[in-house]
């Protein structure tokens, strides 16, 4: 038995803003999106997102943090 995996890899772009721009837009850059306040610090989910349309693209997976003692 042969069990097949498929590895996809393609380079990103951000298809609209590519065509809009007439230029490949492949930069992400980190967002929160609709981020709040909790007592002075920052909460909400982090995406990466494209910095001309401002469109979260993927969730920034977070590594669990280790307690700190
Ligand atoms: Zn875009």
């Amino acid at each position: 038995m042969t069990v097949q995996f498929t590895l996809s890899a393609s380079a990103y772009r951000c298809d609209p803003c590519t065509r809009r721009q007439g230029t490949v837009v492949s930069e992400l850059v980190r967002m929160i999106k609709a981020p709040a306040l909790l007592n002075g610090e920052l909460v909400g989910d982090e995406h990466w997102g494209c910095p001309i349309c401002l469109e979260p693209k993927f969730p920034v997976k977070k590594p669990r943090k280790p307690r700190s003692k």
